[in-house]
């Protein structure tokens, strides 16, 4: 399976500054992309268009929102739309990061429509899960895990369903390694990815096999390397080490 190399910008860059990193992404993947790896840019909404104009044309190298409301267009002030979005160049969307669940309160009634309108709406979306350390210090990864998962997946349609293979992927992003410099240990990520691989199968059976399972937090040019290799984990979502084309080339070079 094509592995993932996702970028999160979070709220950072305005445009000047996200264009010139998109411009050297751009420049340094034009020839193609590592082992042929997809690359993904979260941008922020004020950047997005800035950043699909300069990557135009570069072949695996994708732009995404950060955010969006599941609902064609009304009066939701302060939201975005996912035809705003794709108006913008973006082609991916991002549900349930721990960042929009914790600061924000998003639920998983709410993950999970914005999960199923992305994908109506002909996105790839890249859907987040993770436990907090009092939830893996109390044993409850799992149930974590298999709620976050099972709220967002299971209501799918059999149309949504049959898009999966070309348009869905998960992030596990345990919250206390997330902007924190903890990474968790291969054998925590390993075990993490395989717990999500049986519940995605037990939800959508042998389908499950072609759902890239991305790692994210704190994953830095150092140590991605060794997470990349892991069985079960298809690629990396990135935070802080994406900020800098340089240490974002290396992570998608590792
Ligand atoms: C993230 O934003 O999803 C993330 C994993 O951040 P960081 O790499 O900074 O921990």
């Amino acid at each position: 399976m094509q592995k993932i190399i996702a970028a999160n910008w979070k709220m950072h860059k305005i445009r000047p500054q996200a264009g010139e990193t998109a411009a050297e992404l751009a420049l340094a993947l034009k020839g193609g992309t590592p082992l042929e790896r997809l690359a993904v840019v979260f941008a922020p909404f004020t950047d997005l268009a800035v950043v699909a104009d300069a990557v135009a044309g570069v072949k695996n190298l994708e732009v995404g929102a950060q955010n969006f409301y599941p609902e064609e267009q009304g009066a939701f002030t302060g939201e975005i739309s996912p035809a705003m979005v794709r108006d913008a160049g973006g082609e991916w969307l991002l549900t349930g990061h721990s960042e929009r669940r914790h600061i924000f309160d998003e639920s998983d009634a709410l993950v999970a429509r914005k999960t199923a309108y992305g994908l109506e709406k002909g996105f790839k979306v890249m859907l987040c899960v993770g436990e907090t350390l009092e939830e893996r210090e109390a044993g409850h990864l799992r149930d974590v895990l298999d709620r976050q998962l099972r709220t967002a997946i299971e209501p799918l349609d059999a149309t949504l369903r049959a898009r999966l293979p070309q348009s869905f992927a998960i992030a596990y992003e345990p919250v206390w390694a997330i902007g924190t410099g903890k990474v968790a240990g291969p054998a925590e990520v390993l075990d993490a990815h395989l717990v999500t691989r049986n519940i995605l199968t037990d939800i959508l059976g042998v389908a499950a096999q072609d759902l890239p399972i991305l790692y994210g937090g704190s994953v830095k040019p150092d140590n991605a390397g060794a997470l990349i290799n892991l069985d079960n984990v298809d690629g990396l979502l990135v935070g802080g080490a994406s900020l800098e084309a340089k240490s974002f080339l290396q992570i998608l070079g590792a």
